[in-house]
């Protein structure tokens, strides 16, 4: 039948990727509709990841400072907790930024339409509406007529099969959720959201055990920059199970019971009020029906892209996590402009050399570019400039003299091609590593570029001139 909307573009999902690539659309001129089946715009990103953690990751920062401060001359009582108004302030934080977007779309014309939005061929979606307001009913069926579309359904959370389901097993979303504080508390996996997550409730309260198949924490990130982070968080944890793996969880009144195999599994069954399963997201790329589109989505879910974002049907681009690693909103976000710009005319393409990752615990850690151990396992001739804080007066004075900065650059061309920073506000700074690489600078470059005095920041130029000496003989 007749379709009953028509745009130019469509946008399917409304996350960091859809919004952002929606509004680029409209920006240069494009008919806009953004198809999204929950309530408020800002997907998995600020709904229940990137900023409902961070809300409460500054709280957890906040407090955990205020202890330390004793030793400096100024104590504080221990802190007492309202969990409902903290939960409340976290909210506050997520309705803030959604509503901004709503308002965002509106003054651009954007045409949100609220439903589950499926391919049934190359120029038409089919959205099962979840809300009226003016649209129709809950259940009512929309074909919307596109002439481009942008595919940005993002990923789920990945469960394990084996274990049960009852309130006391999470994953992030139910974390996020804050509904209690329990007093032992299990994290199966260690990368960045269940880090992320034990050090909000060990803030709180928890202990914590956390396991890990592979052999360290935050696979991705240099070991050295890991082990001052661990160094720093030992207070928090019971156990930290490296190369284990949970094989069997129990649900009883006293209690969830979990089972573990492995080098450094403990002997018994271990008893927790709370696990949180957080081993990874898989993409959306299965559940849009994208093969009536003639959209080809690999096993796992992901949707393959050029550099111009552009799936194989070539008027449908995909940009987000349904397009693959590393599943970050700000890779997302990229992707989104130059999808909108190519759909636009535009000469747009791909052509980021590298994506900053960060965890935001305490302290943070965050890295860039080429790594000290892809660099060794490739063979690749590689110099480091590394700064300790311990000469740092900012880090000093701040009492987090444990940070370091390291700077890595290839020796053949002396151009920065990595770096990584862990302390406070590592994730800030990152940034101007990111640029540095991106702009080709050498360590000269960095080195004689004014640092504003003291600041944490200024760790980057001295970790520039640790090897400047090393660099007299450019080009
Ligand atoms: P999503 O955010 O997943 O959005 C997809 C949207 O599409 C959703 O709103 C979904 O409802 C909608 N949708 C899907 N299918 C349909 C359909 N058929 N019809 C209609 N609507 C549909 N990244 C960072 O960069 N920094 C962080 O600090 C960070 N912290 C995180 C913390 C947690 C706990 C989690 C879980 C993730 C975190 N991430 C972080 C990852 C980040 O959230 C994702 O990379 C980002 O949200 C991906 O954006 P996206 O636009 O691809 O998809």
């Amino acid at each position: 039948g007749a379709a009953d909307i028509e745009c130019e573009m469509l946008v399917l999902g409304a996350g960091p990727g859809g919004y952002s690539a929606a509004f680029r659309s409209a920006d240069l001129g494009m008919k806009t509709v953004l198809v999204e089946r929950y309530a408020t715009l800002g997907g998995v990103c600020l709904n229940v990841g990137c900023i409902p953690s961070k809300a409460l990751l500054h709280v957890a920062n906040v407090i955990d400072e205020a202890s330390h401060f004793a030793d400096v001359g100024v104590a504080f009582d221990a802190p007492k907790i309202d969990i409902d108004r903290l939960r409340a302030h976290k909210q506050k934080v997520i309705n803030k930024l959604t509503t901004g977007l709503t308002g965002m779309a509106k003054a651009r014309k954007v045409d949100v339409v609220r439903g589950y939005g499926m391919f049934i061929d190359p120029n038409h979606v089919e959205v099962e509406l979840t809300a009226g307001e003016g649209q129709g009913r809950t259940g009512e069926k929309k074909v919307i007529k596109f002439q481009k579309c942008i595919i940005a359904a993002g990923s789920s959370v990945v469960n394990l099969p084996f274990i049960p389901e009852d309130p006391r097993i999470v994953d992030s979303t139910g974390a996020l959720e804050l509904r209690s504080v329990p007093k032992r508390m299990l994290v199966i996996g260690g990368g960045i959201i269940g880090l992320e997550m034990a050090t909000v409730y060990s803030t709180l309260g928890a202990r914590i055990d956390v396991v890990e198949m592979g052999d360290g924490l935050m696979p991705g990130a240099d070991r050295d920059l890991v082990k001052v982070w661990e160094k720093q968080n030992l207070h928090r944890f019971d156990k930290i199970m490296l190369k284990t793996r949970t094989v069997g969880v129990t649900c009883r009144p006293d209690g969830v019971l979990v089972k573990f195999d492995g080098e450094q599994a403990p002997d018994v069954e271990q008893k927790y009020d709370m696990v949180l399963v957080a081993v990874g997201r898989s993409p959306n790329g299965k559940k849009i029906g994208a093969e009536k589109a003639g959209v080809i989505v690999t096993d796992r879910g992901f949707i393959q892209v050029d550099k111009q974002q552009r799936t194989n049907v070539s008027h449908i681009f995909a940009i987000g996590d349904i397009v693959g690693q590393p599943m970050l909103a700000h890779k997302g976000v990229h992707e989104a402009h130059v999808a909108a710009e190519v759909a636009a005319g535009q000469k747009s393409y791909f052509d980021a050399s590298v994506i900053p990752g960060v965890a935001y615990t305490e302290p943070e850690v965050a890295w860039v570019g080429v790594t000290e151990t892809e660099a060794k396992a490739k063979g690749r001739k590689i110099g480091v400039g590394k700064f300790p804080w311990a000469a740092s007066g900012r880090a000093i004075a701040n009492g987090c003299d444990y940070g370091f900065t390291k700077l890595i650059f290839d020796e053949e061309t002396h151009r920065i091609i990595g770096g990584g920073i862990v302390g406070p506000n590592a994730g800030d700074m990152i940034g101007e590593i990111t640029l540095a690489i991106e702009m080709g600078c050498d360590p000269v470059d960095i080195g004689k570029t004014i640092h504003p005095h003291p600041t944490l920041g200024e760790s980057i130029g001295m970790a520039a001139e640790v090897f400047e000496g090393s660099c007299t003989d450019l080009p």
